[in-house]
């Protein structure tokens, strides 16, 4: 093992303890209420599409991030899925993604029959970077009747994800500047980043929608669940129409008026995410405690810096992300295995988006920073109940 390795395993000991034996990356936690509602919810036996709890989610959500309106959905794919239907965004068109996120970001792009377009990031934010973004449509773009086309494909781009990685928040204010300039719908990946402000404002309340996650590794669970956000009141209505079968209200009657999903979160889920709810400014207070420990110690680490939230931001820290000083895959698998290997569960960003089998012939700008990233960046175990070695 050289230097590098031994100062790595050191950080994260000093940092997590023995392993003893094994130390997860990113684990959920049931300590308040969630056994209690669940009960409720199988007592009520309405543990399906129909029940109180997905109402109380979906009012919890509303409030917690100051968007007008929270649409409670299956899964954050299926969420953004909808999302972009409702910005608008129709088969053969081009959606701007960051090719440095998770493969769903592509996945619910190519659900509506539209082409992800890569994007590269920023070493600040790890998002899109809004000024390389400008730069490359001024020549990759034309503005028309249609709106927006890219001048090579001939294709319309229809949108713009930002994906606020491991929780620390884009750019907004620049990448609104540029979206508006440009007349693009903004949809915000928002999967990672609840809890996370950009200028006090919550994320995901920027755009003309965001999406979140409830899955089993994310800030919350539902075991799996996902979120619209809007403070839209027609899309509100067209997404809980598009994602409940379309179905007109009626006693009695089946009448469904358009092609829809069946994208419901079963009230089961719904009850476990309220009771996540309750306990989650608990999460982010111990989750930014570990991110400081964590901080505090790679500073001393030559070779090896902490990302921090970006300026004017307030992150979740959902994944504390190690950066080696100098880029190179082999290092970084090399660090990964030690860890692993003495029990610390550490993961890559990411394989870019760009390089994935099905997405390999689609349009991208020049990427160097996210090149340079996915051959930096390490995660490091995340769970809030490993702030103050309190395992
Ligand atoms: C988790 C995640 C999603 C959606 O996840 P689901 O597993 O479908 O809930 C979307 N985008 C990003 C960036 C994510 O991390």
């Amino acid at each position: 093992m050289d230097k590098l390795e031994q100062d790595f395993l050191r950080g994260l000991q000093t940092v997590l303890g023995q392993p003893n034996p094994f130390v997860p990356l990113h684990e959920p936690e049931f300590m308040g209420n969630e056994w209690e509602l669940v009960k409720n919810c199988l007592d009520s036996t309405f543990v399906s599409s129909v029940g109180k709890y997905v109402d109380r989610f979906e009012v919890m959500l509303a409030e917690y991030t100051g968007a007008k309106y929270a649409v409670a959905v299956v899964n954050g794919t299926a969420a953004l899925h909808i999302a972009l239907l409702l910005a608008g965004v129709r088969p053969g068109d081009e959606v701007l993604i960051p090719t440095l996120s998770f493969v769903a970001t592509a996945n619910a792009v190519s659900h509506c029959g539209a082409i992800p377009h890569f994007i590269d990031s920023e070493f600040k934010t790890l998002g899109i970077d809004p000024h390389a973004l400008d730069d490359y449509l001024k020549q990759c773009s034309l503005s028309g009747s249609e709106g927006l086309t890219n001048r090579f494909t001939g294709r319309r781009i229809a949108a713009v994800v930002p994906m606020h990685t491991y929780g620390h928040p884009v750019d907004m204010a620049s990448l609104l500047d540029v979206a508006n300039r440009y007349h693009l719908p903004v949809v915000e990946d928002t999967a990672e980043s609840l809890g996370s402000r950009y200028q006090g404002q919550h994320t995901g309340t920027f755009g003309q929608l965001g999406t979140l996650s409830f899955n089993g590794n994310k800030v919350i669970t539902t075991g799996g669940g996902g979120a619209i956000l809007t403070n839209d009141a027609e899309l509100a209505r067209q997404a809980k129409h598009l994602t409940t079968t379309a179905k007109q209200p009626h006693r009695w009657e089946f009448f469904h008026d358009v092609v829809a999903w069946n994208y419901r979160l079963p009230n089961l889920n719904a009850a476990l995410g309220c009771a996540q709810m309750e306990r989650l400014s608990d999460f982010l207070g111990r989750k930014r405690l570990l991110a400081q420990q964590y901080q505090e110690v790679f500073r001393d680490i030559e070779g090896i810096g902490f990302v921090v939230e970006p300026a004017n931001s307030q992150s979740n820290y959902w994944l504390n992300t190690l950066q080696l000083r100098q880029p190179s895959l082999e290092m970084r698998d090399r660090l990964l295995t030690a860890a692993n290997d003495a029990g610390y569960q550490c993961r890559p960003t990411w394989t870019l988006l760009h390089k994935l089998p099905m997405y390999v012939d689609c349009p991208h700008a020049p990427l160097p920073v996210a090149e340079h990233l996915e051959a930096s960046l390490i995660n490091v175990p995340s769970s809030a109940k490993l702030a103050g070695g309190g395992r």
